[in-house]
């Protein structure tokens, strides 16, 4: 069974904000794709054609970059409802207030949630963000969506992780709440340039926090890095037909086909 990502572009509108004083550049820990992906209403439904070929674990998760940022982000997530697809939209949520007719069709929204205080979120994320973010929450509220939470834990906001979880429990909308990932810096695609050292946290320091959260929130959903279900492999495809594997330990995601060229089906099966 496979897990299917699709990178809807590489652009992203997060630097419109602008950084906090004394914080690093906004989202600088970014790994999104490095490659432009330029795409035509006719590779869009190609690409939607090749997931009937395949076993795929629901919901398909659209990404980016910021996905909302496509123009082809409707027509795909239309195309894929018209197959029968549940969608998961992971989004900064800085054009969620533009972009609501879109929201009846989707059922999963994932969200960035570095903290759960302005000064946290605004850290990483720019000024402003926090606000945003509340405003995303609301927004995906409203429209009764699952909701999934990812968290790039650092050496900045690691203490504060029990302090945002107690925040989510007294949340209108903790009851959506779907999954929390909370990750590790992770330095691969854009972020191969980073300085590790405000992102980076020692694997011990990472894993005891995070299953101490595990402890205190058992009603939540949490997941870690490296937690893999060997029965689901998961896929990347660009909106330009491109598709990608990760593996452990590499600097970039692999590309293993393209779907101009070739069918998904024989593509995957060449994976090892
Ligand atoms: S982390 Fe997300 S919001 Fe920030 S630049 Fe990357 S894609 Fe954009």
């Amino acid at each position: 069974m496979y897990k299917i990502n699709i990178f809807a572009t590489n652009l992203c509108n997060a630097k419109s904000l602008k950084p906090v004083s004394g914080a690093p550049g906004v989202c600088d820990f970014c790994f999104r794709p490095l490659e432009k992906i330029e795409t035509s209403e006719n590779i869009v439904r190609e690409i939607v054609d090749n997931l009937d070929l395949i076993n795929i674990c629901e919901p398909i998760t659209i990404t980016g970059g910021e996905p909302l940022v496509s123009k082809y982000v409707y027509p795909l997530i239309e195309l894929l409802v018209a197959h029968n697809h549940r969608v998961s939209l992971h989004t900064n949520g800085i054009l969620l207030p533009q972009n609501k007719s879109l929201l009846p069709l989707i059922e999963f929204i994932s969200l960035p949630y570095d903290g759960n205080r302005p000064e946290l979120t605004d850290y990483y994320r720019g000024a402003g963000y926090f606000q945003i973010l509340q405003s995303a929450f609301e927004i995906a509220y409203d429209y009764n969506l699952n909701i999934g939470l990812h968290t790039l834990t650092t050496p900045y906001n690691v203490p504060s992780l029990p302090d945002m979880g107690f925040s989510l429990q007294k949340q209108k909308y903790y009851r959506n709440i779907w999954y929390w990932y909370i990750k590790k810096f992770k330095k691969i695609n854009s972020a191969v340039f980073v300085d590790t050292s405000q992102y980076e946290l020692e694997e011990t320091t990472y894993r005891t926090a995070v299953a101490n959260m595990k402890i205190h929130f058992p009603n939540i959903q949490i997941i870690e890095s490296g937690q893999i279900n060997k029965e689901i492999k998961t896929i990347f495809i660009a909106l330009n037909g491109d598709v990608f594997i990760y593996t452990k330990g590499k600097t970039q995601n692999e590309l293993v086909g393209t779907l101009t060229r070739d069918r998904l089906d024989r593509i995957i099966s060449e994976i090892k």
